[in-house]
């Protein structure tokens, strides 16, 4: 982040705009992945799901979300869903209307299909692309976007990869080195980020890492990104997977970042995996990054993460309405 961004960050805050958000742009994915957060039962609370909600397609998703981003005005936006690529034709006319708004945008996609040649060498845009293990445990949870499909997908691009550590490749001796060795040898791996597998309170999976697992990825990181220039996380960063915020109040992303889902009004809380995440064995990588953005202290005094969080409450002063406003008519977009 430069100075600049960091001010006008600040700046937004101060004003009751939070600097992040992220977009579920549609409902659909072709994917079943296991361990999916979106499409689980309490994601949007525990009324109706993802795969249930109302959404948009066409013109109507282009302005819907155009309008949601010209009021909330954040400086960076994730596109998510299900797959944004669900909605291919309207991402293409969408990505370049809002990087000619200044924001900086990525999209988080299984590359199940083809990523819009159009995206290739724009500056400001990030393509993401979840990746899950090896190949041949990914192959069977993220069927259709196998690795052969994602290697056709990617061609060209200069993508990063994000894969969610689970329990399972943790039990398997040398998988993230594998894992790095395979990916960051293609000329289309710009970086590499990992997460851990966050659970929601009470969850009981296959999928959750043990303590002793958690600390073993944490010390696998920090190895591994001396080996792998492409891994692209600092030791600061790794280290705060060793202290996970406590709660959602603890964590400066979820209180800096707006999530909406596909009817472009319900919000997501308390953050991306909505529901009720255990925030004490959390793994989000981002959440991880701002924390340890917010353990800097300014002028050597004031830990930046306090700056922060009363930026935000004192903006909240001037904001009169926690509701998202209504989602646009598909007819007065159209007109
Ligand atoms: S690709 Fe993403 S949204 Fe689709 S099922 Fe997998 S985890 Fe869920
Ligand atoms: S990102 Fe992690 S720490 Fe933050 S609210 Fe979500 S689960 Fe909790």
């Amino acid at each position: 982040m430069k100075i600049t961004e960091v001010l006008s960050a600040w700046k937004g805050m101060l004003a009751g705009r939070l600097p992040s958000l992220s977009i579920e742009v549609t409902r659909e994915c072709p994917l079943r992945c296991p361990g999916c957060y979106a499409y689980d039962d309490g994601h949007l609370g525990g009324g109706v799901t993802l795969r249930e909600l109302r959404d948009f397609k066409g013109e109507a998703l282009v302005n819907g979300v155009l309008e949601v981003v010209d009021r909330l005005r954040p400086l960076h936006l994730s596109i998510v869903g299900g797959d944004p690529l669900v909605r291919y034709r309207e991402m293409e006319a969408l990505v370049p209307q809002l990087l000619s708004r200044g924001i900086h945008v990525q999209v988080v996609t299984s590359a199940f299909r083809e990523i819009p040649k159009d995206w290739i060498g724009r500056d400001h845009l990030g393509v993401v692309v979840s990746i899950d293990g090896l190949q041949p445990e990914h192959d069977v949870r993220r069927a259709p976007a196998t690795y052969d499909r994602i290697l056709k997908s990617i061609a060209g691009h200069s993508i990063i990869i994000h894969s969610t550590v689970t329990g399972q490749m943790m039990r398997s001796p040398g998988h993230l080195d594998k894992f790095l060795a395979f990916w960051t040898a293609r000329p289309e791996v710009r970086k590499v980020w990992f997460s851990l597998f966050t659970p929601q309170i009470g969850d009981s999976m296959e999928e959750i890492l043990t303590p002793e697992e958690r600390s073993r990825a944490v010390d696998e990181f920090l190895v591994l990104r001396e080996k792998y220039a492409k891994l692209d996380m600092p030791p600061r960063l790794i280290r705060e997977f060793r202290r996970p915020p406590q709660s959602p109040a603890d964590c400066v992303f979820s209180q800096s970042t707006h999530t909406i889902s596909a009817d472009l009004r319900t919000k997501v809380t308390p953050c991306q995996f909505g529901g009720n995440p255990d925030c004490t064995q959390c793994g989000c990588v981002a959440s991880m990054g701002l924390a340890a953005i917010g353990s800097y202290k300014v002028f050597g005094l004031v830990r930046a993460d306090s700056i922060m969080k009363a930026s935000i409450k004192i903006g909240q002063m001037w904001r009169p309405e926690e509701e998202p406003e209504p989602a646009p008519s598909p007819l007065r977009v159209l007109q």
